[in-house]
């Protein structure tokens, strides 16, 4: 073990555990040393660094940034690098700024820069090729929409429905319409190969409609040695259409609701989001629920009653983690965003466990990926001795950390502990409900962890002697999996 002491000045009270978690979306607001610190001491578990926005150095200083002070809490934080994927925007307006009243007509070209306010241009070349009469446009986060009347070989001639200013670079949603644009364009390969070169944790993929895009990311980053697990994000039609291929296929999966509630009438998303979170359930993939969570906080310094509300019922739908978008990357409380989010998190999760309690079986219908058939039954095991038991803690040692995602998904309601001697997987489970990683282990000798996690959770206020901890290993028999769940008394 190494010899430092682990959370050394990051502790967490026995009585504030939270199990749900927060990803949070770095920006200007939150690029500061000083602000990641703060953000990761008011909870944040893993920060996404969106690719659409910002330089790669940029990038890269936040993420040195975050390594750093995470190290220096013994807090193991994960990066979550957000690929833009194919989404399509407007190029330049004249001005900048264009305004869409309803019954005018406005026309989609060709080309780069739009020479007046009745023609868009738009990042995607073949837009116009594409578009069939009768299609729905959406723009400026679907708050304007219009209908294709006409098209020609050079344009496709829309009449505005709904009225609103578009700004130059704004995303188009087209609802429904099947397009033959990439998965990845060639920013989003050289954004890809960039992630692994720094070792991010995870990766996610924007606008996934196959589970093949998945899996041609998960290629890419393995022929550059990246363990990154791969983040599908769920804003199409068609991804819900192959929803269960492609849960199959992640490592994790984003209800990214932004783009979802333009690209779907915004009146189902509530219940996708559901049907989402439940597939993910039944394939045990972390999942996490996105964007504008408690949006107004990006002003105010409390969230509305509905705000509060959807955080709560994300977590009650099982959801593994939250994300805040603006609220940390240009809001004006970031801190009190992520202190906000942790507090009802907190409150809701007991209801939550106890309704799971008296609702039985919590066991997956279908096998994960890479998950040994013997470490899930010593999983399912573990999960129900602890809680017969009244243990205090789970320790789950784990190299790849896919038996703590396991763990996680059974919503044992028992704080689990996940160590490793991979310091990418400790990053990874910093996203997993329920798991605090725990850095500083650099053995997995069964004797060695009890002692080390029995003298760190004393410390820590977490243990009092006599307390049981139930410790999910591997010995070496050859069975290929995790094979012993241990009790150990403090
Ligand atoms: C979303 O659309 O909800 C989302 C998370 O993606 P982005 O923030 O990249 O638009």
């Amino acid at each position: 073990m190494t010899n430092r002491s682990p959370l050394v000045s990051f502790s967490e009270s026995a009585a504030s555990i939270v199990r749900t978690k927060i990803v949070a979306t770095v920006g200007p607001a939150c690029r500061s040393e000083h602000m990641i610190e703060e953000l990761i001491r008011a909870g944040v578990d893993v920060f996404r660094i969106n690719m659409a926005h910002g330089s790669i150095a940029e990038h890269e200083e936040s993420l040195t940034r975050i390594r750093g002070i995470s190290e220096s809490l013994f807090r193991p934080v994960g990066v979550l690098v957000d690929l833009a994927g194919p989404k399509i925007r407007l190029g330049e307006l004249p001005n900048g700024a264009v305004e869409c009243i309803e019954g005018d007509l406005k026309r989609f070209v060709r080309g780069t820069c739009s020479n007046s306010p009745e023609e868009f241009v738009t990042t995607y070349e073949r837009l116009v090729d594409e578009l069939s009469v009768g299609d729905s446009v959406m723009l400026a986060d679907g708050t304007i929409s219009l209908v294709v009347e006409s098209r020609s070989t050079t344009e496709a001639t829309c009449r505005v429905i709904q009225s609103g200013t578009v700004r130059s670079r704004q995303g188009v949603n087209l609802p429904g319409a099947k397009l033959s644009v990439q998965a990845m364009s060639p920013v989003d390969w050289q954004h890809a190969e960039w992630a692994a070169t720094v070792q991010a944790d995870f990766v996610s993929l924007s606008f996934v409609r196959t589970a093949v895009e998945v899996r041609l990311l998960k290629e890419l980053l393995r022929t550059h040695g990246s363990r990154a697990r791969v983040v599908a994000k769920i804003e199409k039609r068609e991804a819900i259409d192959n929803l269960s291929s492609i849960v199959d296929a992640a490592d994790v999966v984003m209800v990214a609701r932004g783009d979802l509630g333009v690209e779907v009438d915004v009146a189902v998303m509530p219940m996708l989001q559901k049907k989402v979170v439940t597939m993910c359930q039944r394939y045990q993939k972390p999942v996490i629920v996105a964007t504008q969570m408690l949006d107004s906080m990006q002003h105010s310094r409390r969230p509305t009653r509905a705000e509060a509300t959807d955080v709560a019922n994300a977590i009650l739908d099982g959801c593994d983690a939250c994300m805040l978008s603006g609220e940390t990357a240009i809001g004006e409380h970031p801190r009190l965003t992520v202190e906000m989010m942790r507090r009802i998190a907190m409150a809701t999760e007991a209801q939550y466990l106890s309704s799971r309690s008296a609702g039985g079986s919590t066991s997956p219908e279908v096998l994960v990926e890479g998950l040994h058939p013997i470490t899930q039954a010593v999983v399912d095991g573990a999960s129900k001795i602890a809680r017969e038991l009244d243990a205090r803690l789970i320790v789950v040692a784990s190299r790849s950390g896919i038996t703590a995602q396991s763990l996680s998904k059974l919503r044992s309601g028992v704080p689990t502990i996940g160590v490793s001697d991979n310091v990418t997987t400790l990053r990874q489970m910093a996203l997993y409900w329920g798991v605090t990683p725990l850095a500083g282990v650099d053995s997995l000798d069964a004797n060695q962890l009890l002692n080390y996690v029995s003298s760190w959770g004393l410390r820590e206020g977490r243990l009092t002697r006599g307390d049981r901890i139930l410790l999910v290993a591997g010995i070496g028999f050859g069975t290929g999996g995790h094979n012993m769940a241990l009790v150990h008394e403090v």
